[in-house]
Formats: C-alpha cells, sequence, structure tokens
C-alpha cells in the first residue's frame, strides 16, 4: 500500500479504514502515543499503539528521531488536540535513532546549536517551517513574473566580467595553486587557465540581465550569487539567491511600482500557503522576544507585520530628504550613531538606515536618488549631474532588501563614467553594446532572497533560512 502523506491524512474530511503512514518519531508517550512527522506539515499526527499486543522489543525501537511506517485505520480521535489520529494495527520500524546520540531532543535547542548540526536541524519544527515557507516564497517568484509575462533568464554563474563592483568576487581557476604559470611579467598568466582569462563566481546577473532585457523586453533571473564579504553580519552570505528583473522602457518610478507590487504579491501568497507555518513562527518570534527589553521588542507580531506590508504603501523619500532628516535627528546629535551624518554625500550605513524605517516612518521605505559617488557605474545621471536614479529598499529589522536603479542608457555619458573609474571598455564591449545598438531606457533591481526569507519567518540571522550556509570559515556540509 502506499503510503499517505500527514498532511492529507489531518484534512480529510471522513475517517478512512485502511491507511498507511511513514515519518519520523518526534516523541513517543505513555508507551503509547507517537507523534508523527513526515515534513508535509507543521503538524504530527497522533498514531495510538496497541502496546499491549506489540513486543517489547518493538516499542524500546520507537525513539525520537526513528522512521517508521504505521498501518491501521484513521479514526476519530478521542483525545483533545487533533480531529483524527491512526490506530495502529502494524507497525514497522524502518530505522533506528539512537536516543542517547540523537542530537534533535524534544527540547529548544539553541540556533547557534542548531546551526551546527544544519543537516539534522530541519527535522525540528521552527526549521520545518522556515525552509516549507521559503520554498512556497520562490515559487511566488517565479509565479508573479510568469504571470506578467517576463522571461526567466539563468545567467552565467563563472563569469569573466570583474567589473561590476557589487561586491568581493572568489576567483575561479584550475591553475596550481602551488605551481602557478607566470607571465614574463612576473604575473600569474591566466592564459594558461581553463578559460584562457581571470575569471570569478558571479556577484550580480545584472549586467548579462540588461542585455535580455533589450531584446525580451521583460526578464528575470533568480540564482546564485557569491561575495566574498568579510565582514560577519546577520544579513550577509558569502553565497546567496538572488532575483534580478530587469525591464526595458521602465523609468526609475516603474522600477519602485515593480518592487513594491512585487514584494506584496509574494508575501500574500505565502500567506495564503503557509498559514500554519507562519503562525508557529509568530509564536516562535514572540517567545523569544521575551528575553528581550520591552524597548527592544517589536511592536508588531509576525503576522501583523507581514499585513502592514501588504496594505500600506512604501514611503518614497529622496537621499536628499533622508539626509536632512537624519541630520537633525536625536541619535544623531547625541552622537549615538557609529557615523554621525554630517553631510550630503555620506554613504549611508545600516544605523541609518533602521532609524529612518524602525524609528521615523515605520514602515518599508524607497530611497532614490542618491549621490553618483556613492552608487555604480551604471546608474542613470540625473539632470542635477550629481545625483543618480538608484532606490533601495529598506525594511524594519532587516535594512536593504532591495537595491535597483535605472540604468545609463545614453552611451557617451556611461562611457564617460567607466573612463572616471578606471573601468576596462574593452572588458565590457559587449555590455556597451546595448547602448550603441537600440539603446533605450531601462531599469531593474536586485532582491536578496534570504533577507525576504528573514523578513516573512521572522528570523534575525540569514543562517537560519538558507539550508546551508557559506560564511567566513564556516562551509561545512
Ligand atoms: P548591503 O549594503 O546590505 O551589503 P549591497 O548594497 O551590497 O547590500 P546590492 O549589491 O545592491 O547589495 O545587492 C542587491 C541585494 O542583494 C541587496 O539589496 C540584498 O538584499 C542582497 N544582498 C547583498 N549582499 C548580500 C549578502 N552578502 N548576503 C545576502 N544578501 C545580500
Ligand atoms: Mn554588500
Amino acid at each position: 500500500m502506499r503510503h499517505t502523506r500527514v498532511s492529507d491524512l489531518l484534512s480529510s474530511t471522513t475517517t478512512l479504514p485502511e491507511i498507511n503512514a511513514k515519518g519520523w518519531v518526534r516523541t513517543f508517550r505513555n508507551n503509547q502515543f507517537i507523534a508523527l512527522n513526515d515534513g508535509s506539515t507543521l503538524n504530527n499526527i497522533q498514531c495510538v499503539v496497541d502496546f499491549e499486543n506489540t513486543p517489547d522489543e518493538t516499542l524500546k525501537r520507537i525513539t525520537t528521531g526513528a522512521a517508521v511506517s504505521v498501518t491501521g485505520s484513521l479514526v476519530e480521535s478521542k483525545g483533545a488536540g487533533q480531529k483524527y489520529e491512526i490506530q495502529v494495527a502494524k507497525l514497522e520500524i524502518l530505522g533506528d535513532s539512537d536516543a542517547e546520540k540523537f542530537p534533535m531532543q524534544p527540547k529548544k535547542h539553541s540556533l547557534e546549536f542548531l546551526r551546527e548540526n544544519a543537516h539534522l536541524r530541519v527535522r525540528t519544527n521552527a526549521f520545518g517551517a522556515i525552509m516549507r515557507v521559503r520554498s512556497v516564497l520562490s515559487f511566488a517568484v517565479h509565479s508573479y513574473f510568469q504571470q506578467k509575462g517576463f522571461v526567466y533568464v539563468n545567467t552565467p554563474i563563472i563569469t569573466g566580467a570583474d567589473a561590476e563592483g557589487a561586491g568581493e568576487m572568489f576567483q575561479v581557476t584550475s591553475l596550481p595553486l602551488d605551481n602557478l604559470p607566470k607571465n614574463e611579467e612576473g604575473n600569474i598568466d591566466y592564459k594558461k587557465d581553463f578559460f584562457g582569462k581571470h575569471t570569478n563566481l558571479t556577484v550580480s546577473g545584472q549586467l548579462e540581465g540588461e542585455t535580455f532585457a533589450m531584446a525580451l523586453g521583460q526578464i528575470y533571473t533568480f540564482g546564485p550569487t557569491f561575495r566574498a564579504e568579510n565582514s560577519n553580519t546577520s544579513r550577509h552570505l558569502a553565497e546567496f539567491w538572488m532575483i534580478e528583473p530587469e525591464v526595458a522602457f521602465n523609468d526609475l518610478n516603474d522600477n519602485m511600482d515593480l518592487a513594491e507590487d512585487f514584494i506584496q504579491y509574494v508575501i500574500k501568497y505565502t500567506m495564503e500557503k503557509c498559514s500554519d507555518d507562519l503562525k508557529f513562527l509568530e509564536g516562535r518570534l514572540l517567545e523569544e522576544e521575551k528575553s528581550k527589553p520591552q524597548a527592544e521588542r517589536s511592536e508588531m507580531g509576525l503576522l501583523e507585520k507581514l499585513n502592514f506590508v501588504l496594505e500600506n504603501n512604501f514611503k518614497r523619500v529622496s537621499y536628499t530628504e533622508a539626509i536632512d532628516i537624519l541630520r537633525d535627528c536625536t541619535p544623531n546629535k547625541k552622537k549615538k550613531f557609529q557615523y554621525i551624518i554630517n553631510e550630503w554625500g555620506a554613504d549611508l550605513q545600516s544605523e541609518h538606515e533602521r532609524y529612518l524605517v524602525e524609528k521615523h516612518f515605520k514602515c518599508p521605505v524607497i530611497l532614490f536618488d542618491y549621490p553618483a559617488n556613492i552608487k555604480a557605474f551604471y546608474m542613470r545621471l540625473n539632470e542635477d549631474g550629481k545625483t543618480v536614479r538608484a532606490m533601495d529598499i529598506l525594511f524594519p529589522g532587516i535594512g536593504e532588501i532591495v537595491g535597483g536603479s535605472q540604468r545609463e542608457e545614453r552611451f557617451d555619458v556611461l562611457v564617460e563614467k567607466m573612463k572616471a573609474l578606471g573601468i576596462d571598455e574593452e572588458v565590457l564591449w559587449w555590455y556597451l553594446d546595448t547602448r550603441r545598438f537600440g539603446s533605450a531606457v531601462h531599469s531593474g533591481f536586485g532582491l536578496g532572497f534570504e533577507r525576504l526569507v528573514l523578513f516573512v519567518t521572522g528570523m534575525t540571522n540569514i543562517r537560519d533560512v538558507i539550508p546551508f550556509p557559506r560564511t567566513p570559515m564556516n562551509a561545512e556540509f
């Protein structure tokens, strides 16, 4: 008999005479009640074992973590807490789990301990919930863009364009590191490398994405990106997934509209599909916040916070307005910020972004029109000659979740800018072709998928929303 998923059994509308379920034992109470979980839902199904007719040796093997198969009937539960339970007629131990050694005990573990056991943490309620939410969110991403007719593009993971400037890059080579070939000048001879040139792991698919937008109109990427971030923060990974839509003929306002509509759609979709998991995560967050001083606790519960994002427009504020607010705010005057904001042109640190979002506006904020010299070369220069059509979306508890811009479509202006920054035109010849042949206004943005998962799950460390985090000094699993 084929086994039925626990989620299907729990949502059954009738009792069933004969079913089989397979899963892992979460707990075994009174030698009689198994809480069985198969990952299809947060909820366990209660399996009632006929302990009088089950050999002692078998009962002893029903331990936390063991894989079991139960055959029996789905009956109305006599106990409180569940509508249906399984009256077990036949129980088979598929895989034993030594109760003394199994690290995932039925008790609260620290997130740090769970990170060290990332291969097993997914067997806990919290990580099961997070990973299901992550899966649904990624489907929502595709659903949004596909419905709107965007073309999904797979940009290269190994890139020869190291001028993107989005972050420190990991090098890709097949050269023997203990015996590197040298050229006449004594430098490493990358002509002898696998690709005949120096290559890196991509930090962003944007430049390649732009070439596709200039043919297919509306495209998006959704793939892994790599940054050798030397900072060990709760918001940075060395390997993360980025979503990068790029749209021909969109200006910066269209770009903001798209980002806002997109984020609201994926959150709404996930709230509809993952209500059990999100309710659980809301409870987890509440519990976690109890250990914090009152002033640091969030004013809203998780679901309330998600609803707030759905129901309210993101506040659009220019960089110049933001600087005025920051210069005059109390933490700046009292020198509470690590970086004091004195003048226009300052790069905003996460403390400033969080002040704007969490204390001043108390809602998601889109900052736009940044000073040209703190932003990337490809951003469209404004008529004022000193700001660019960049936008960052800032979220409460997260800081920057989206970075985007209208792109510089004018060949001459772009080349001028590249020259000023010492970016080699030869290397980006193909990128410049988009401006040589049929150039047009276009815009796009990059959204860090894990930062979105952080926001939706209410988790606070980015290492807890990706299956196997890659961070400085850590590439286990
Ligand atoms: P930050 O200032 O937070 O480092 P950034 O300015 O380097 O971000 P972008 O280059 O604009 O970010 O990348 C686009 C998006 O990718 C960011 O808005 C963020 O959501 C995400 N992102 C960037 N770096 C990382 C990282 N190391 N780990 C996870 N997500 C990241
Ligand atoms: Mn960064």
